[in-house]
Parts: structure tokens; C-alpha cells; sequence
């Protein structure tokens, strides 16, 4: 994809700035150390035409976490930063968007704490995918972080190592996407985005403390809710999974995408019937649901 061209604009510091122009220190302790936050969030155009971040005080208030479980400084509020970001994707003329906010450090090639932290937050064109052909996953021989080594809980930049190491390894040996699995060999999450499975009409999802809090995680729970459909969080084995009915991603990218196979075992349930498929429908009418406040 193209993230950029000569007129994109992206914020920076309290700045609104040309994307090509804007720069940046080499020395940043997170370039070399993988020592920064960051989110993934989405814009849309509504059924009545306007443009709507979902969910956007969670994802400030989760990049405001993470920066404070890392020990980065975070001087902005959540008001400030959704109006940077309305603000950004209406001078990039951009409804449909996918949104980075990034804080990253200043120059420091020690491994001490700084006194202040840099936010960007970039823009770019991604309309609806909501799964248009379910998933070949691989469980990967990767596991997660291991949480006494990482804020698991965070939304770091240096977490991604492990992401990009699985997604490619996957992708390598001819499937669509990973499955990790975390230090004890439960089920973790994909290398972006979290994982349920339904067996029996009920819905499964690995609990937290392992994975990342994703915020279609909870929109999936709370849309089960509302459906009355059954959810557990608990600890799910890899022999779990290759009983169940049917499977999904979740994440703010992929939105809710279905699970064709893992490895050679393929999903029973026809995705149509499955309770995937009316979540991920579910799912597409919140995100562009007219004029309600979604936050
Ligand atoms: N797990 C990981 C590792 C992720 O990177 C993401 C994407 N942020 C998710 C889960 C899903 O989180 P969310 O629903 O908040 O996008």
C-alpha cells in the first residue's frame, strides 16, 4: 500500500505536518530498541456519511496505558488526540482510515528514562475487509512474549518482532496467517489480532494475561452479549481448538475474519451458519452505524 504521497499530512508534536517533510531522530532510543508504544484504530464513514473513529477513547486510553507500563512519558489527554486525529483525517480527506498513533523516544542510546516522549499520528486509506475468504492458520512454533519479560499488556513496538517472525513463517510455509500459542502452550493470539472459537453453541476465548486486551475482543463479548450467545474466557489447549465447530480472528485491522483450518484439521461448521458469521455482520453494522455515539 501507499502510506503516503507528497500532500499527506500527518500530526506530530502538536504539529500538523507533510508526511514527506516531517523528520525524525536517528538516534531514537525506540529505533534501535524497540522501546516505544503505539495503536491501530479505525475510521469510518457511517450510513449517514459522516466519519467515525470506533472506539476511540479506548484506543487513546490503551496507548495511555501502555505508555505508562513501559515507563514513557505521556503528556497529552484522549480529547486532545481524537480531535489531532479528526482533524488529520480531514485534512487528508480520508473516512474510511487506518490510524497510527505512535510515541516514540528521543535520542538516547542508554537504556535510561527520558523526560519526554514524541506522538506522530499517521493516516491512511483502508476500506471495510470483514473477512472476504476465511483463513488457513498455522499454529506456530513461535510462542508469545513470555509475560515476565514483557507488558504483555502493552502495545509495544519491540512485541512486533515476534508478530512479524510468526506471520512470515506462516506465510513461508504456504498458510495465511499464524497462530501463537503462549509459554505454558495454551492458545494465544494471532501475530494481530485475537482468536475465539465456538463449540457446541458456545464462544471460547483465551482469558487475559497472556495476550493483548484487544478492543474487538471486548466488542465480540459484548456482542455475544447482546445476542444472547454464551462466551468463556479460559485457557484453551491446541487439541481444544481442533474440536471446535468453527474459529475467528478478531482485531481492529481484520476486523472479524473466519478460520477456514488449522493446520490440517478444517472447521466442521459451514461459515455461513456459524455464530462467527453473525458477529462479523454484527460487527459491520456497529462500526458503520449512523448517528450513535460508539465512542
Ligand atoms: N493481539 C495483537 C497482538 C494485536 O496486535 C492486536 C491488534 N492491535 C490485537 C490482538 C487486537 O486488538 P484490537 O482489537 O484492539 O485491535
Amino acid at each position: 500500500p501507499t502510506y503516503y504521497n507528497q500532500d499527506t499530512i500527518l500530526y506530530y508534536n502538536g504539529e500538523y505536518l507533510k508526511a514527506a517533510e516531517a523528520k525524525t531522530d536517528l538516534y531514537s532510543q525506540t529505533l534501535h530498541y524497540g522501546y516505544g508504544v503505539f495503536e491501530g484504530i479505525r475510521s469510518y464513514r457511517t450510513e449517514s456519511g459522516e466519519t467515525r473513529i470506533f472506539k476511540a477513547v479506548e484506543h487513546y486510553e490503551r496507548l495511555k496505558a501502555s505508555a505508562e507500563a513501559l515507563n514513557l512519558p505521556y503528556s497529552w489527554s484522549t480529547d486532545e488526540l481524537i480531535e489531532a486525529t479528526y482533524e488529520v483525517l480531514k485534512r487528508n480527506d480520508l473516512q474510511n482510515a487506518y490510524i497510527r498513533p505512535l510515541v516514540f523516544a528521543p535520542a538516547n542510546m542508554g537504556f535510561n528514562p527520558n523526560t519526554e516522549s514524541n506522538i506522530v499520528i499517521a493516516v491512511w486509506e483502508m476500506g471495510l475487509f470483514l473477512g472476504e475468504k476465511n483463513l488457513r492458520v498455522m499454529t506456530s512454533p513461535w510462542q508469545r512474549p513470555n509475560p515476565l519479560g514483557f507488558k504483555i499488556q502493552a502495545k509495544a513496538t519491540g512485541h512486533y518482532v515476534n508478530s512479524i517472525l510468526a506471520s512470515q513463517d506462516a506465510k513461508a510455509k504456504g498458510f495465511d496467517e499464524a497462530l501463537l500459542l503462549d509459554m505454558s502452550g495454551h492458545v494465544a493470539e494471532g501475530p494481530g489480532a485475537n482468536m475465539f472459537f465456538e463449540k457446541d453453541g458456545i464462544v471460547y476465548t483465551p482469558s487475559l494475561g497472556n495476550i493483548l486486551p484487544g478492543i474487538t475482543r471486548a466488542t465480540v463479548i459484548e456482542m455475544c452479549e447482546e445476542l444472547g450467545i454464551k462466551v468463556e474466557e479460559k485457557k484453551i489447549t491446541p487439541a481444544e481448538l481442533r474440536s471446535a465447530d468453527s474459529a475467528f480472528f478478531c482485531g481492529t485491522a481484520a476486523e472479524v475474519v473466519g478460520f477456514e483450518s488449522i493446520d490440517d484439521y478444517i472447521f466442521p461448521q459451514p461459515w455461513e451458519n456459524s455464530i462467527g458469521k453473525k458477529l462479523q455482520k454484527l460487527y459491520k453494522a456497529k462500526v458503520t452505524e449512523a448517528g450513535v455515539a460508539v465512542s
